[in-house]
């Protein structure tokens, strides 16, 4: 395990309880951290870069405790946080070199090889003369990486990356941060894109309300869901009801109706055939049973 998690609270100063009795094992590899937003993420993400103390608990970064060994468990994580914006003065690789001179590199010819080879992995090496904050939004992500990985952590920690971003530039997000895990470094992936949690995700976790509503594999919340998911044909009176009675994941104009699909036990009183999941099926289902909204007929 890389991160292991033990009853991990966290109370603000205001009384808001943000994390409640968190155990999670982080394997090696991309994990993957879902939930909705105010779940409880960003908490959870700041208290394991070590940026806010829990109010309980315990984290064990590669068998470093976060509490007592800030310092290095600190050098062992990158950290890109959500809102992460550049100096007006720095181009590109000027901002990299910073961020390495931060973590240590003193030597000036390596700390330039260290530079340009990680500009030339995340894509950025053409570009390297811009102005950081000239950049597109997807490049400010890479770059955005590149500075979390400058220093070679064994792990990273993203936080909600792909929001904002083109559907082009998510995937080569992506695909970037899938290529990064193959290389022994664990990534933690915090997001409330389903689609973020893609199958180079081998392992995951669904927050909610502070609390873990489902830990494992992604096929495994596929699993869960199976048999759950039902399509209906509905008139446009009947929208309505089932709307009311059933969280409704799709609705689908079809012949003079509607198809409605939507995620429930059993469904009572309607012409339902059975659906199969997908992960934001499979999603709204873990969400929904946890907070046992709907009704079963
Ligand atoms: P997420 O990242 O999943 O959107 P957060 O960790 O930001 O969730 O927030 C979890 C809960 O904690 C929310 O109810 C939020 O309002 C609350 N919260 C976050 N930051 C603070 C803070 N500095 N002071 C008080 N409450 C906070």
């Amino acid at each position: 395990m890389s991160i292991s998690i033990k009853g991990l609270d966290k109370i603000y100063p205001n009384g808001n309880h943000a994390l409640k009795n968190i155990n999670l094992e982080i394997p090696t590899g991309m994990f993957g951290l879902l939930g909705p937003n105010g779940a409880g993420k960003s908490t959870l993400m700041r208290i394991l870069v070590a940026l806010m103390e829990p109010t309980a608990g315990k984290v064990d970064v590669f068998g470093y405790d976060l509490m007592k060994d800030r310092k290095k468990v600190r050098s062992l994580l990158g950290y890109l946080p959500q809102d992460f914006r550049f100096f007006a003065k720095y181009k590109t690789h000027e901002f990299l070199d910073y961020a390495a001179r931060l973590s240590g590199m003193n030597n000036t010819r390596k700390r330039k090889q260290a530079v340009d080879a990680m500009l030339e992995s995340v894509g950025l090496f053409d570009v390297r003369e811009r102005y950081a904050n000239k950049l597109s939004g997807g490049m400010k992500r890479r770059l955005g990486i590149a500075q979390a990985l400058i220093h070679n952590p064994k792990v990273v920690i993203v936080d909600e990356p792909t929001t904002g971003l083109d559907p082009e530039e998510r995937i080569r997000f992506r695909n970037l941060l899938s290529e990064i895990s193959e290389n022994e470094v664990t990534i933690i992936l915090s997001t409330h894109i389903v689609g973020d949690i893609s199958s180079s995700c081998k392992c995951m976790a669904l927050i909610n309300k502070g609390e873990v509503s489902f830990y494992g594999a992604p096929q495994d919340m596929l699993r869960e869901a199976e048999g759950k998911v039902w399509r209906i044909q509905v008139s446009a009176d009947e929208l309505h009801e089932v709307d009311k009675r059933y969280p409704v994941i799709a609705t689908i104009p079809s012949g003079t109706g509607w198809e409605v699909q939507v995620v429930a036990n059993e469904i009572k009183g309607y012409d339902a055939k059975p659906y199969p999941p997908n992960l934001e099926h499979a999603y709204v289902y873990h969400m929904e049973s946890r907070l046992n909204l709907w009704t079963n007929g």
